[in-house]
């Protein structure tokens, strides 16, 4: 489970109200050679709702998974999920947080066994929280000279400076100079806990 819904670590123990029903389920699926070959209709509103146009259809069709996933532990642990459903047929769900500047944002990730070795993702939405918005995300950018700063990819937490992961509000409140940045360059890793979270999810 998320460390922000209340961890041990101390962190913040958020109240996510339940989101409405009607929120999309996003869906989309790989052939055996981790081509994408298929998105839904929530995919697509999703790429044009945040203007991602590498993420349009005609775009993302017959494209490498891989070229869309952070290279490293990212990268690893599907590879070891993926082949792990191939040869069990056994479904692994995980969740994780996709926030924007103004929300709080869980998910639920699924990934089964489809046709022909291929796998179908499909990323529920669990629950939403809106919050102030969190001035700090519209610094950062992507490349650039400017201070580098971690952020786990899993669970939206930043890096501080004692090597704990904290959520953004806690984050921009213990490190000093964060605002006073107009360019914050983040570094897309996995924090401890997300790494143990999912290894055993996929361990199972
Ligand atoms: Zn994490």
């Amino acid at each position: 489970m998320i460390n922000s819904r209340g961890g041990k670590d101390g962190s913040r123990n958020f109240n996510f109200k339940r989101m409405k029903r009607n929120r999309a389920t996003v869906i989309y699926s790989v052939d055996r050679f981790d081509r994408i070959i298929s998105v839904n209709r929530e995919w697509v509103q999703v790429a044009y709702e945040y203007e991602l146009e590498q993420l349009f259809t005609d775009r993302i069709i017959g494209q490498n998974l891989w070229r869309y996933l952070a290279k490293g532990v990212t990268q690893d642990l599907y590879r070891m999920v993926m082949e792990r459903i191939r040869k069990t047929g056994e479904d692994v769900a995980f969740e994780l947080r996709c926030d924007l500047p103004e929300k709080r944002r869980l998910y639920r990730l699924s990934m089964s066994l489809g046709d022909e070795s291929s796998i179908i993702f499909r990323v529920d939405p669990v629950e939403f929280e809106n919050r102030p918005e969190q001035e700090f995300f519209r610094s950062i950018v992507l490349g650039g000279k400017s201070e580098l700063v971690n952020m786990c990819s899993w669970c939206c937490r930043f890096k501080g400076q004692d090597g704990s992961w904290l959520e953004v509000e806690d984050f921009v409140a213990l490190t000093p100079g964060t605002m006073s940045s107009d360019s914050t360059r983040i570094s897309h890793s996995m924090c401890g806990d997300c790494y143990h979270r999912l290894t055993e999810t996929s361990a199972r």
